[in-house]
């Protein structure tokens, strides 16, 4: 995309990862001055490579600037303002973001954004794939070409350019919503709001407040889809009910909703947005779905496209189609029935919690560097986990939490975990359907790899090879 109204101005673009490189491009092309800064060396290299002129906070003439363009990761407030955000507000230089810019230069598409805690990534690639799924069909009102990206994957302004697609489906994080004014989604979705991430946004007020964004900014009449799972999204729905200025769609994974979508107790998915409470499919069986969160991010995907014009057949087709995402309860082996299951993205407790709801006897291969509060949370699930393998820094913390409730071993590197538990569920009479030998650390991975996706990556790589030497 080319930035449009930027030509002879000066733009400082900060922050100089996968999105800001893209943003240097996109206004280079607009044919702005850009200025770029990133607090670490190869980024500001990176940055000189993508044509901007790299300058320090205190080297660059504010008076002369335009705009700041901020990165989604760059802090705003908490726990103290980045130096280029501090000196433009001094100079009172308007401050934006790589969302509002694309929305700026492809303006005319339809845009159809995702926020929530958890979930997001899924969503947003799940609609994509939906979407993607019927291009070019003929469907009334189906758009034709479908950009997915955002948070996820392609940054906004490495997205094709309008023409190229005629509709967006972007992840978006609070962050990123914070920086935005004037993006205007046609389909808002918020699947779930926890508490988290509020480092930078002060505290859970501004979190939701930064989640809000995406729906006061929309045009009367835009759809509003949002997950009654949980209090606080629920105080959204409540809040944009009683506005009455969007179509707001509530969609549930644990209750029905009336008007909306949800997911019942045998795991139908079932569609009200007419009434009649009609159920559309049933998503048990679908291995890249499993487990009850799915069925939220299921239910907002469905509810999304049907929003956008798509017709239920076309959506249960493109649900039932999903290839899943790398990490995320991604299935990368089956010894019989037992599956082996990649859910490396899972770095706190919170986030292997829906993993160890998805299956019913579990070898568990867990630790790294723990958070706060460890896997204390996760005892409501203790009784599912047949065998726990510690790796990491954790393993000593993680063992005097499982004590004598549950059987665990220090295994140390993700591989010993991996072949013990190999070795214990060859002799687990018990090991059948809804067994799986579970990488879900609860934990970050830098003691032992480089990123969650090395370390998930490490995972299915040792599971190949493993599995090859038994065929
Ligand atoms: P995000 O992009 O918001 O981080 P992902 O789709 O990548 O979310 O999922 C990350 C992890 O969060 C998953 O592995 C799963 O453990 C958990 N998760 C996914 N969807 C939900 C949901 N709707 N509610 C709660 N937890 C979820």
């Amino acid at each position: 995309p080319v930035v449009p109204g930027v030509a002879g101005r000066c733009v400082v673009v900060a922050g100089l990862a996968r999105s800001g490189l893209a943003t240097i491009r996109a206004l280079k092309a607009g044919g702005a001055r850009v200025i770029a800064w990133d607090d670490n060396q190869p980024a500001r290299t990176a940055g000189a490579e993508a044509g901007a002129e790299v300058l320090a906070p205190d080297a660059i003439d504010w008076k002369a600037v335009d705009l700041l363009v901020a990165a989604p990761g760059l802090p705003l407030h908490f726990p103290r303002p980045h130096e280029t955000v501090r000196r433009a507000r001094a100079a009172h230089v308007a401050i934006t973001g790589d969302v509002d810019l694309l929305f700026a230069a492809c303006g005319e598409a339809r845009y159809a954004a995702i926020t929530g805690t958890n979930g997001k990534s899924t969503t947003t690639a799940l609609l994509g794939h939906i979407i993607g799924r019927i291009a070019g069909t003929t469907a009334e009102g189906a758009p034709a070409r479908a950009a997915v990206g955002g948070n996820l994957g392609i940054a906004p302004l490495a997205l094709p350019a309008l023409g190229a697609a005629d509709l967006y489906v972007l992840e978006l994080s609070s962050y990123q919503l914070d920086l935005t004014s004037r993006f205007a989604a046609d389909v808002g979705v918020l699947l779930n709001l926890s508490p988290d991430h509020i480092d930078r946004h002060g505290d859970f007020a501004g979190y939701v407040a930064a989640k809000r964004r995406l729906f006061d900014q929309q045009p009367a009449g835009a759809t509003a889809v949002i997950g009654c799972d949980d209090g606080p999204s629920i105080e959204v729905f409540d809040a944009l009910a009683a506005e009455g200025r969007l179509r707001v769609i509530p969609i549930a994974a644990t209750r029905p909703v009336a008007g909306g979508v949800w997911v019942d107790e045998d795991f139908r998915l079932i569609d009200d947005l007419n009434g009649g409470a009609r159920p559309v499919m049933n998503l048990a069986g679908i291995d890249t779905l499993r487990g009850r969160h799915n069925g939220q991010n299921a239910a907002a995907a469905y509810a999304a496209a049907r929003a956008l014009g798509l017709a239920p057949d076309d959506i249960s087709a493109g649900i039932r189609s999903y290839p899943g995402l790398a990490h995320r309860l991604e299935t990368v082996g089956h010894i019989g029935p037992v599956a082996i299951v990649n859910d490396s993205k899972a770095t706190n407790a919170e986030a292997t919690r829906p993993a160890l709801d998805a299956f019913r006897r579990i070898y568990w291969i867990a630790g790294g560097v723990a958070k706060a509060g460890g896997i204390a949370s996760l005892r409501p699930w203790f009784d599912r986990v047949a065998h726990a393998y510690l790796i990491g820094e954790a393993a000593e913390g993680f063992s005097r939490t499982l004590g004598d409730e549950v059987r665990w071993t220090a295994s140390g590197t993700l591989e010993a975990a991996l072949d013990q538990a190999l070795a214990d569920i060859a002799a687990d009479a018990q090991a059948g359907e809804g067994t799986a030998l579970l990488l879900s650390p609860a934990c970050a991975s830098f003691d032992q790899f480089k990123s969650f996706e090395h370390r998930g990556d490490v995972f299915r790589a040792a599971v190949a090879a493993r599995l090859e030497g038994r065929s």
